[in-house]
């Protein structure tokens, strides 16, 4: 059986039918997708489930990886965050290793990018190969993930003469969009159903990899999945859980998560995370394996309350894959989480960590509430965020892209 097919008894017939005719009128031509790291973070963890199911439609679809030195993350990880909005200047000597690094990938990357029909460049990190492919002759795609609605302007203006020699643009929601010479999309990203972090756990496995992890569930659980990332406000969490703890004594807090190639900044995000939990017990912070998908659907299927109290966030997959197994998340008022989280419906919108505590509160003393509004999470997450819908995105803008001048396409 083709795997797409086994996405059926999820969405129906008709939207893999759909995938199969667009899909025709792309047969054979060759796509190439570029980020900077294989293991870590969302557009990592989309590219792994999209690009297996681009090449069953009969794509050529490859997924290649820039590789730089640790100057060179600290670069990207610095304009990651002033492109976010932090107040950060990038000295002069690091926009040249950035260069450079991207020169030296080109080295490696170029005749398959040259070649491609279509190649998307994911974030800033590699978006200056395209100044090092000179003898292109596909359609170049900038796809941003990140929250670039108030970026630092010196440094958008630096990013943005790579970005203006592409031929199109993709934005996660409306809001990020950027003032720019060529058409833009808005497409936001999605989750794999059927993947080890998002499929059907039965009880007894989400209880033992609590039971594995020293975790007791017969006390409330409140969790954030998250990178150790200041964006991802793992302190506010640890603040909201204070504030929780005194109306439930006997709460405890998972904070899990994992390191990114491309993310030095997390080391010393732990250590304050570390410090603000002092040697509270009730208070566990995990640090996971890349290869962890199960132990994070297992910990978000078990938990009781699951926060992602992001301050900036360019969509928030964990928000998604939280939606999808039933439960209302209380999320930051931002970015990519706005779309998702549609305040007392599908979960809450918070801005402090005593709206975080309040709404943690709330629903634990209502749990037909978060039977209620999981319920309406996980089919908006059906409607909107799942992977066939992002497949469709795709086709349709490969379509629009390549045959863009005819009036009229068949299918
Ligand atoms: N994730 C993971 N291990 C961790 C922390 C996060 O596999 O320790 C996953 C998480 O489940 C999600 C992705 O990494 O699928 C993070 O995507 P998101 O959009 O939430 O944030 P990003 O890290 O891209 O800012």
């Amino acid at each position: 059986m083709k795997k797409l097919d086994l996405y059926t008894s999820i969405v129906g017939k008709d939207v893999i039918e759909e995938l199969h005719q667009l899909a025709g009128l792309l047969k054979g031509r060759k796509v190439v997708h570029v980020n900077s790291t294989r293991k870590g973070g969302g557009v990592a963890e989309i590219l792994r489930r999209l690009v297996p199911l681009m090449c069953e439609l009969g794509i050529k679809t490859k997924w290649k990886v820039i590789t730089g030195d640790d100057d060179f993350f600290k670069c990207t990880k610095s304009m990651h965050n002033a492109l976010q909005g932090n107040p950060i200047d990038i000295p002069e000597s690091l926009l040249r290793i950035y260069e450079k690094t991207n020169a030296q990938n080109a080295e490696v990357l170029r005749k398959e990018l040259e070649e491609a029909d279509i190649v998307f460049i994911h974030d800033p990190q590699p978006a200056p190969l395209i100044k090092f492919c000179p003898d292109r002759r596909g359609k170049w795609i900038w796809r941003c993930h990140i929250d670039i609605s108030r970026p630092q302007r010196h440094i958008w203006k630096y990013l943005r003469n790579f970005v203006v020699d592409y031929d199109a643009s993709i934005f996660s929601i409306v809001n990020f969009a950027q003032r720019l010479p060529h058409p833009l999309y808005i497409i936001p990203p999605s989750i794999d159903p059927l993947s080890e972090k998002n499929k059907d756990l039965d009880a007894k496995e989400v209880y033992s990899v609590y039971d594995g992890l020293g975790i007791d569930m017969g006390n409330p659980i409140i969790l954030q999945v998250s990178r150790f990332d200041r964006f991802k406000d793992p302190v506010g969490v640890i603040q909201s859980y204070r504030l929780v703890k005194n109306f439930t004594p006997s709460a405890q807090l998972v904070l899990a998560g994992g390191p990114a190639t491309d993310d030095p900044e997390g080391k010393v995000v732990l250590e304050e995370v570390k410090t603000a939990a002092g040697d509270n017990p009730n208070i566990h912070i995990l640090l996971l394996p890349p290869e962890s998908d199960r132990t994070i659907n297992a910990l978000q299927r078990g938990a009781d309350i699951v926060l992602q109290k992001s301050i900036k966030e360019g969509f928030g997959l964990t928000v998604t894959e939280t939606m999808w197994k039933g439960k209302p998340v209380i999320g930051g008022n931002t970015g990519g989480i706005r779309l998702q989280v549609i305040n007392h419906h599908t979960g809450f919108l918070v801005n402090t960590p005593e709206g975080a505590a309040l709404r943690a509160r709330y629903l634990l003393h209502h749990p037909e509430k978060i039977k209620e509004m999981g319920y309406k999470a996980k089919e908006f997450v059906r409607a909107n965020f799942l992977i066939t819908r992002h497949l469709r995105d795709h086709l349709t803008l490969m379509i629009s892209i390549l045959y863009g001048v005819k009036e009229r396409i068949e299918l």
